[in-house]
């Protein structure tokens, strides 16, 4: 939103405008006087203009938001620093509104301000092609509100609208994405609570309950999805804590990397003799100790390592875990030679609910497309970040990188 600095400054910058037009009056009047007054007074006013106009430009160039003052024929009069860069350096100044701004969405309110006289607030949603910063714009999808107001003319003066253009696609997408994962969240829970429900009416309608082994049978499979409820629920809550700035409140304390990884492997002990899976530590520092919350870690290399292992139920598979400090970072990852992960699904890897189409048909019940997210979101709560590659049936590594001092204020993105 527009904060009080920018009106006290869009204030400011408007006072000198004012200024600049009471001086152009005086201006005109000192013509009247005899010549050589004029001369020292056209002069002394020449110098006030100039000074002004000086002022209002550093205050207006000082704005974050685009800011533009347009005249009565929707010819733009002015452009601010922000306004500038926003249109990627275009000529702007003396240009009609209509041609300087891209889309004819971006002008729609300014021209309907300069039409009616109204004030007019509206809030636009472009594609990435017509983004008023042109070929600059890598963010795709791009919003954008629009302020537009007609100054208060003065006597003999033109009219003005003043135009403020701010950029709110960080907002927008962060919406989005919450939108998202509503809309997810509330998918994957409805397909086991419908399936529970239809064993239910089954059991209880159908007079199953007569029937011990079918009830049975039924029953096991609702724990089944009454489990993955819980776990879906229970992943959730743990995005949402790292997500709601308790990231802030992460007990960190200094622990070594070896324990944490005994423990996964412990918890993973049966998977990986069933599979006859080959797990490789690699830590030339076998009391290498990393700052943190202990918790979150060991969930990290749990979620990936069980990846691993969940993605690659075969014999054969080989999963390497390791560690190295280098300069002022530690290097920890995973790494697998199983199916690995299509290069077209690797940039969506991290995000919520995601899951390879592909892998996703051979194991239907067993993830909830929340693991990963969980891994990024604990990693960035560190400071860190995490990149994956992957090379289809050779090398699929998820690698850590955690500065030894980490920053535990940074925010997680989404
Ligand atoms: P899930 O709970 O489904 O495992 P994740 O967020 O942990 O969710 O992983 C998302 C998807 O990424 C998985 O469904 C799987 O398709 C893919 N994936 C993750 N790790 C690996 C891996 N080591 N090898 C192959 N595919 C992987």
């Amino acid at each position: 939103m527009i904060t009080g600095i920018d009106i006290l400054l869009a204030s400011a910058a408007l006072a000198a405008l004012g200024f600049l037009t009471v001086a152009r009056l005086r201006l005109r009047a000192s013509q009247q006087h005899s010549q050589s007054e004029a001369k020292a007074a056209r002069a002394l006013y020449e110098q006030e203009i100039a000074d002004a106009h000086e002022e209002r430009n550093r205050l207006l160039d000082a704005l974050g938001d685009a800011f533009v003052l347009v005249d009565g024929d929707g010819i733009i009069r002015f452009a601010n620093a922000a306004a500038h860069d926003l249109f990627g350096k275009r000529e702007l100044i003396r240009r009609p509104v209509r041609e300087a701004f891209l889309d004819p969405r971006l002008a729609e309110a300014l021209l309907q301000c300069l039409e009616t006289g109204e004030p007019v607030q509206s809030r636009v949603v472009l594609p990435q092609q017509t983004s008023p910063r042109g070929d600059l714009e890598t963010r795709g999808v791009n919003a954008w509100i629009i302020d537009a107001a007609r100054l208060p003319a003065p006597p003999g003066g033109d009219s003005i609208t003043r135009v403020i253009i701010r950029d709110v696609t960080t907002e927008h997408q962060t919406e989005q994405i919450r939108k998202d994962f509503v809309a997810n969240a509330s998918h994957e829970l409805r397909t086991p609570m419908a399936i529970i429900n239809g064993y239910l009416e089954n059991l209880l309608d159908d007079h199953m309950l007569d029937e011990p082994e079918i009830a049975r049978r039924f029953l096991t499979v609702m724990r089944k999805h009454a489990d993955r409820i819980s776990r879906i629920v229970e992943d959730m809550l743990v995005i949402s804590r790292l997500e709601s700035g308790e990231a802030a409140s992460l007990k960190i304390e200094p622990f070594r990397l070896r324990s944490c990884i005994k423990d996964v492997l412990e918890r993973l002990e049966s998977v990986i003799r069933s599979q006859t899976a080959d797990i490789l530590v690699l830590m030339p520092d076998e009391s290498l100790t990393l700052q943190g919350d202990r918790f979150y870690w060991t969930q990290v290399l749990f979620n990936l390592v069980e990846n691993a292992l969940k993605q690659n139920p075969h014999p054969g598979l080989r999963v390497e875990i390791g560690c190295e400090s280098a300069g002022e970072q530690h290097r920890i990852w995973v790494a697998d030679n199983g199916i690995g992960i299509p290069s077209a699904d690797l940039p969506h890897i991290f995000r919520r609910f995601f899951r390879v189409e592909k892998h996703h048909s051979q194991h239907e019940i067993k993830g909830t497309g929340l693991g990963l997210s969980i891994v990024k979101r604990a990693i960035e709560a560190h400071g860190g970040s995490i990149s994956v590659t992957s090379v289809p049936g050779r090398e699929t590594k998820f690698l850590i990188i955690i500065p030894k001092n980490a920053d535990f204020t940074q925010k997680p993105s989404l």
